[in-house]
């Protein structure tokens, strides 16, 4: 038997696995070029503060922290203590306190409690950015007994390039990509003049 094949027959195979190698391609130029987008945004944003927003109450600061730690390296912060955030009044400033804090922590030397306030009438004027200083610093005292590397009277200026612990009120303008290089030398207890609550005498 003959079989007789239309010479058309043959151009259909052909023609589809042209069109599919086209698309094909088409398609893998896209995946290519939304994956350097992504990689270009991840460099500029760390994502993993995106979880917090103008509306976060200090516990989801808190989660926050904690899971900012972990994923640095450390233990849970939170591991065994008690867990004491809150808000608090201004400070009576005519008293002699002076304005340039915006929290205080509480019992330093008690390794069962982390404890500390922020003062709510600055909180609320404060950026995303300000109060993730602001609660870093205080729970940098309430958690890991750290001080200020020198107390204002100690310095004639303000240093350059300061660490969290140096003031827990950092200026409107500051970025989240200056707060993730300091909480990075925060967590690995690296910036000029370290130094700790002394808490032996306890
Ligand atoms: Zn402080």
């Amino acid at each position: 038997m003959k079989i007789l094949l239309h010479p058309a027959i043959l151009y259909i195979p052909l023609f589809l696995f042209t069109l599919f190698s086209c698309s094909n391609e088409e398609e893998e130029e896209t995946i290519e070029s939304d994956s350097i987008i992504q990689e270009e945004l991840e460099e500029e944003v760390d994502p993993f503060y995106a979880a917090i927003d103008e509306n976060s109450t200090l516990e989801e600061y808190w989660e926050l922290f904690v899971a900012d730690a972990i994923r640095s390296g450390k233990p849970d912060p939170g591991y065994g203590r008690t867990m004491n955030l809150f808000f608090g009044n201004e400070p009576d400033f005519a008293s002699g306190v002076t304005a340039d804090h915006a929290g205080r922590a509480y019992d330093v030397c008690n390794d069962e409690t982390v404890s500390f306030e922020i003062i709510k009438s600055f909180w609320e004027d404060f950026s995303v950015v300000q109060r993730l200083y602001t609660f870093y610093h205080e729970a940098g005292h309430a958690r890991y007994k750290y001080r200020h590397p020198y107390e204002r009277s100690e310095v004639t200026s303000a240093p350059d390039n300061y660490p969290i612990m140096w003031l827990s009120m950092v200026p409107e303008n500051s970025t989240l990509e200056e707060f993730i290089k300091d909480k990075n030398d925060f967590f690995k207890r690296d910036w000029e003049g370290v130094r700790y609550f002394n808490c032996s005498d306890n």
